[in-house]
């Protein structure tokens, strides 16, 4: 079988099919390409098993197709990172994140080379965020917490030495991130992706000027509490985007996910906000831009 053949294939199966399309583009501000369309695992998969470029390029399209015209590709390692850049760098749609992700941080992979190839990275012209990075102090155990915290704290004086954003992976340590960020100082565009605080903390976050970006776990039945969170944020401090292919959104919760599903996140973020699903579109296609900036420039 030849790799394109087998590259969609793979034991995910197929993301659900294409919601209606939006009228006004949206964008998706967290992706993992690599991962949707390929056979790599999550993390730590080294330079094995990249997709073909064809089917990354017929992923993006589908998500075009559904008013999804602008993606942030997102590095979770050393290999990730370099590939992301390079997708970046050859696709006009999208843009890239490069980082380490805590749970490998935590494993020690954040080590002295790793981050000097994540700062040399994070000055390419179209890698346009530092992430993600942050804490989880649900997958790694105490053991991992300090080697992490380095980390984050690194990726932060990468952020800022290149005057690009900070993504941010928040799992169960809310207090501890806004305590790191509070002391090294917070680049000027901070996004928490995924967000997955209540109310106060959405509030600390709002304060602070930082950017909430809400994913599929939005739409869930369990999750009033993010539906909360979500209505006090300004409309000028969200993004969306889907983590694919994890947390996809209702009523395909269990399936792989892929940015042309964000459709269904914006529509729920629209009923929630109480805003106007166009109005909508246009500040979060806003907001990107002012985050990461301009998807047509290449510098
Ligand atoms: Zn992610």
């Amino acid at each position: 079988m030849s790799r394109s053949a087998s590259s969609r294939a793979n034991r995910r199966g197929e993301p659900p099919p294409s919601p209606e399309p939006l009228a006004r583009p949206a964008i998706d501000s967290h992706t993992h390409l690599d991962i949707v369309v390929g056979e790599r695992p999550a993390h730590g998969a080294g330079d094995e098993g990249w997709p073909d470029e064809a089917d990354v390029d017929a992923e993006i399209a589908a998500a075009v197709a559904v008013g999804v015209p602008r993606l942030v590709q997102v590095g979770v390692d050393v290999p990730s990172s370099r590939w992301s850049a390079a997708l970046a760098e050859r696709h006009p749609n999208v843009l890239a994140a490069v980082g380490v992700h805590p749970n490998e941080a935590g494993a020690g992979a954040a080590d002295e080379a790793a981050l000097a190839e994540i700062d040399r990275l994070a000055a390419l012209p179209r890698v346009r965020a530092v992430g993600e990075t942050g804490l989880d102090r649900f997958r790694t155990g105490p053991e991992g917490w300090s080697a992490q915290e380095a980390s984050f704290r690194a990726h932060i004086r990468i952020a800022k030495r290149h005057g690009v954003a900070l993504v941010i992976h928040d799992r169960d340590a809310h207090d501890e991130i806004l305590r790191v960020l509070e002391d090294e100082g917070a680049p000027e565009h901070t996004v928490f992706h995924c967000f997955s605080g209540d109310v106060a903390f959405a509030k600390a976050c709002v304060e602070r000027g930082y950017v909430l970006s809400f994913a599929g776990t939005l739409t869930f039945g369990n999750a009033g509490y993010l539906r909360d969170a979500a209505a006090l944020t300004p409309v000028e401090q969200l993004l969306v985007e889907t983590d694919s292919p994890f947390l996809t959104p209702m009523p395909h919760r269990g399936r792989p996910n892929a940015s042309r599903l964000v459709p269904l996140t914006v529509r729920a973020l629209s009923e929630v906000l109480g805003v106007e699903l166009e109005e909508l579109c246009t500040a979060l296609t806003a907001n990107a831009e002012r985050v990461f900036g301009s998807w047509e420039e290449r510098t």
